[in-house]
């Protein structure tokens, strides 16, 4: 027998596995068309066809025949065969024997049989199946499948699984995909009323809920705060436009797949819900003369943005039609952009230190070499913009890596790379420096020498959109925000009827303190009025009862569970303020 203790490659397991599957299937059903497998993110999905109704219990009806081939190790027998005989092989699996004729032009093929089920496979896999580990894969479940995704061809049962090299890696895999289905934004942002779909408005278009605007509020406060600090102006532009803008800036036709149709108005002027702030940004710049004296100008808008996903596309938060971005845009001299640009950079550091982000990189998008078409014909603009942007990204120490046909049709991309607690990665900010649109607007400023001269510049959105950094921060937090950033920061909790006033006083105050707090909790009992705060995710639970209500003071109970004990409600409140104030992470009360 094979050593099993010896991992092999993970994807022969699987094509094994899954090979496996079709012996099962014919163990038990007998009469049943098989339909092949592809290999996924964790496993494998099997196609089977049974002639009769296969029953609820499938699954573990194949798991037997599945054990007994690795207890008996089993030999997997593959060899290359002629046309002929592979169609003779496969004679009685129809959907097998269609793959021959998907590639009429090939002779040779390499059949693999392993006990009763034969398959078409070129990759490898095990020699027996012994080497599989039996505690290392789990069928997981069925679901129906049309033959090669066509509604009008039979419907196979398709069986998922997933395969690991050993039982412990399976059940590290099952751990981490329980906790991002409980961490899924979708699912906490419907259970703590952040947002909300309704197809009459339209899909990929979110409906934002008090409690997730909010969110929204307090990280668009923080950022109009920290732009200010940073050097920033705000400006605020439409959010439809005459299409001529786009092809001012050479968007269109590049982008038009991405863009709402125009909206035609009288005198056949046609209009365009803007799918990016970059060319309003531009006219604003342009609206007035610059001088080198104000320069670097730094234009901020949290900005609405509409573009035409596709349906397919349109995932929670993450993929939707309509956003509004923390944009900027900044207009420098060229001999100032790799300084301004390692200041976004270190800008990008400083929002995610502060939400608690440890694990990002960047990822520079470079052209495809092999479709130049794609992008503006200046090579020496590509090449300047390519090396100032590289140099700032190592002067950064941000680690990053290079991705050759992201560039935008202007210039060089840097992607911020947020991975989330469930090891998901999301591309949160793009950042560019480009040379291009200044030059398709004609942009200037006068210079030392009172000339004109053109500004370069620089695009940056360290926050994203509110969608989907939102939608991050929901899966990164696990809808237990920072007491800045929670919907409801405190819930007050009186113990009977005869402390309702006090809790009210209490209440009032945090609200004229300007804090989020709950309606009081009465009637229930404590136990219950506790357990409705934690299932909110409420930061600070304060319960009052006798002695509180004496000594003026507050019990202090924190999300989690943790007892900061009784205190006087003026130290609370302090307390309270001064977390709220720093942005800190935890509910510490210190
Ligand atoms: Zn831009």
């Amino acid at each position: 027998m094979t050593d099993p203790i010896h991992p092999r490659p993970v994807d022969i397991l699987r094509r094994s596995v899954a090979m496996l599957t079709a012996h099962a299937a014919l163990e038990v059903l007998g009469d049943v068309r098989l339909g092949g497998f592809h290999l996924t993110d964790d496993g494998f999905a099997y196609d089977l066809l049974p002639a009769a109704h296969a029953g609820g219990d499938l699954l573990d009806r194949l798991g037997g025949p599945i054990g007994d081939a690795i207890a008996a190790d089993l030999p997997f027998e593959c060899e290359a065969v002629g046309r002929d005989a592979a169609a003779a092989e496969l004679a009685d699996q129809p959907f097998l024997l269609a793959r021959l004729d998907d590639e009429p032009d090939r002779s040779e093929w390499r059949l693999c049989r392993i006990g009763r089920a034969v398959d078409l496979i070129d990759d490898p896999v095990v020699a027996a199946a012994g080497e599989i580990h039996a505690a290392a894969l789990r069928l997981v479940d069925i679901s129906g499948a049309y033959w090669r995704g066509d509604e009008s061809r039979p419907q196979f049962q398709r069986i998922h699984a997933t395969v690991w090299e050993s039982p412990a890696a399976l059940e590290a895999h099952l751990e981490a995909r329980e906790e991002a289905r409980a961490r899924d934004h979708r699912v906490i942002g419907e259970r703590l009323d952040l947002f909300a779909f309704d197809p009459a408005v339209g899909a990929g278009l979110p409906l934002w809920l008090p409690d997730g605007q909010v969110v929204r509020d307090e990280l668009e406060r923080w950022a109009v705060e920290t732009e200010r600090a940073w050097g920033y102006q705000r400006i605020a532009t439409p959010h439809i436009t005459r299409s001529e803008l786009y092809e001012l800036s050479g968007h269109l036709p590049y982008f038009a797949d991405d863009m709402y149709p125009p909206i035609e108005t009288e005198g056949g002027v046609e209009y365009r819900l803007r799918p990016m702030n970059c060319p309003h940004h531009m006219a604003v710049f342009a609206a007035r003369p610059h001088s080198y004296r104000e320069l670097p100008l730094r234009y901020a808008e949290y900005g609405a943005v509409y573009r035409f996903e596709r349906s397919g596309e349109l995932s929670g938060l993450m993929r939707v039609r309509g956003m509004t971005q923390n944009d900027a845009h900044i207009f420098c001299p060229l001999d100032q952009a790799r300084e301004e640009f390692i200041a976004v950079m270190q800008l990008h550091e400083y929002c995610y230190d502060l939400l608690g982000i440890e694990n990002y990189h960047m990822v520079l998008a470079l052209r495809d070499p092999e479709n130049r078409a794609k992008y503006h014909g200046d090579e020496e603009m590509w090449e300047t913009a390519e090396r100032l942007t590289r140099e700032a990204m190592e002067v950064s120490g941000i680690e990053y890596e290079e991705e050759h046909g992201g560039a935008a049709h202007y210039g060089p991309k840097v992607d911020f790379v947020l991975r989330s607690a469930t090891g998901r990665d999301y591309g949160v900010s793009t950042n560019q420096l480009d040379l291009y649109l200044p030059m398709r607007f004609g942009l200037w400023f006068a210079n030392e020498r009172n000339e004109r001269e053109r500004p370069a510049v620089i695009h940056r959105a360290p926050l994203g959109s509110h969608e989907r950094f939102i939608g991050f921060l929901i899966e990164h937090y696990a809808g237990a925000f920072p007491p800045w950033l929670a919907p409801v920061q405190v819930a007050v909790v009186p113990v009977g009827e005869d402390h309702v006033p006090w809790a009210r006083e209490v209440s009032d105050a945090l609200f004229n303190d300007g804090r989020r707090v709950g309606p009081i909790l009465e009637g229930a009992t404590v136990g219950a009025a506790i357990a409705h705060a934690e299932k909110r995710r409420i930061p600070f639970v304060l319960v009052v009862g006798s002695r509180e209500v004496d000594s003026r003071a507050v019990s202090v109970r924190l999300r989690g569970g943790d007892q900061a004990g009784a205190m006087a409600f003026d130290d609370f409140r302090r307390k309270l303020g001064a977390n709220i104030a720093d942005r800190r992470l935890d509910t510490g009360l210190d």
